[in-house]
């Protein structure tokens, strides 16, 4: 079997197992003060520290969520309420849903900001939007954009956009969660003021993550109970996720080298199949991370491709799959100016830290071959 769905969740690292079984026998609270509390404590900070120097940032900074959606959702929420609702979201159109409906649902007031046809955030309409910015009328900006898109792979010009803002008196919130492992990612060269991360798409397990906060950004925690992580994030915190996490990242940072070599095999296997004629590459023109690709050929429905694919073998996922599995819209896809016949062809591959270079030309022999099928059909 090939998984090329790595965007969706990249398998577990051995490290992360690793530390995770560990993690599981020792079955104490880390708030607990007795030997066992403390060796559970420890295993908490020593993953807070792993998380914290896999972005360039200070353990005290980072608090553990339950995932990418939970630290999204605490920034977003976090700020508003912090700011009481005086303040006006500027989202990306090109956003995760967990950042577009914790922003819609958050009771602000939300712009979006426009994207390129190559897919990148349009630091132009930013930049026009934050021009003369009425903070009477429209309060603070708060910039909402990912580091890199879960759909296209494209690698947006977070540390652009932030500075934009600040300059306006603003604030950055990133979901960073794409980018974690796959990227070399530093919180001081971002210039953001808060980035959430996801163990799951870095190696480590499903149902961790991590919001980093800039010391004194403003946040509201909206989850009480017994004060963990800062009395921002109450909640017995999930040892064995977070100890997993800890070592996924530490793993996929050291290993950032391979990955980025996964680029060149990403290129040889989309020369490929733009070589057929009629092949559109989903951000080809823009900064990509080096596992994703994100392709259509108007017509040939993405789940009639994905299941070509899944049986002979292939895990990929349709352009923009959703929770319940089936294919919808891709808003992502839309953004960037592909109409709808092209964005319901959209597939993506995504690649990682397992994968071999011949994965990616078994993948295109496949693709190619569900391809001339379906014009020698076409054609009968
Ligand atoms: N943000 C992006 C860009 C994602 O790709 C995902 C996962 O699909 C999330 C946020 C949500 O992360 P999690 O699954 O850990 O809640």
């Amino acid at each position: 079997m090939i998984y090329a769905d790595y965007n969706a969740t990249a398998p577990l690292r051995p490290e992360a197992r690793d530390a995770m079984i560990a993690a599981l026998e020792v079955g104490a609270n880390p708030s607990s003060v007795h030997g066992p509390g403390r060796k559970a404590r420890k295993i908490l900070e020593t993953a807070r520290r792993q998380v914290a120097s896999a972005i360039s940032a200070i353990p005290q900074d980072l608090i553990f969520t339950s995932g990418g959606t939970e630290a999204i959702a605490l920034a977003i929420n976090g700020v508003v309420r912090q700011l009481e609702g005086k303040c006006t979201l500027l989202v990306s159109a090109i956003e995760h849903e967990a950042a577009a409906k914790n922003a819609g649902y958050s009771g602000a007031a939300v712009q979006s900001v426009y994207v390129t046809r190559t897919g990148e955030a349009d630091l132009e309409d930013l930049s026009s939007r934050l021009a003369n910015w009425d903070t009477d009328r429209h309060g603070t900006p708060v910039l909402v954009l990912m580091l890199a898109n879960n759909e296209t792979g494209v690698i947006q010009p977070v540390a652009q956009a932030a500075a934009l803002v600040r300059e306006a008196g603003g604030l950055a919130i990133c979901d960073g969660v794409q980018g974690l492992g796959k990227m070399p990612v530093n919180v001081s060269l971002l210039g953001v003021d808060y980035l959430a991360l996801s163990a799951h798409k870095a190696g480590g397990p499903q149902g961790a993550g991590a919001l980093w906060l800039r010391s004194g950004a403003p946040l509201k925690a909206g989850l009480y109970g017994g004060g963990q992580e800062r009395s921002l994030r109450s909640g017995t915190e999930n040892l064995a996720g977070i100890a997993g996490f800890g070592a996924a990242a530490e793993a996929s940072v050291a290993d950032i080298s391979n990955f980025t070599k996964l680029a060149q095999h990403r290129d040889r296997m989309e020369a490929r199949l733009k070589a057929e004629g009629g092949v559109t590459v989903f951000g080809e023109e823009a900064p990509r991370l080096p596992n994703t690709s994100n392709f259509a050929y108007g017509g040939f429905r993405a789940e009639t491709q994905v299941m070509a694919m899944d049986l002979a073998g292939i895990a990929v996922s349709s352009g923009s799959a959703c929770s319940s599995g089936k294919v919808k819209r891709s808003l992502v896809l839309a953004a960037m100016g592909a109409d709808d016949a092209l964005a319901e062809s959209a597939i993506r591959t995504s690649f990682g830290w397992r994968s071999k270079p011949e994965d990616f030309d078994r993948t295109a022999d496949v693709w190619l071959k569900a391809l001339h099928q379906r014009k020698t059909k076409e054609t009968a």
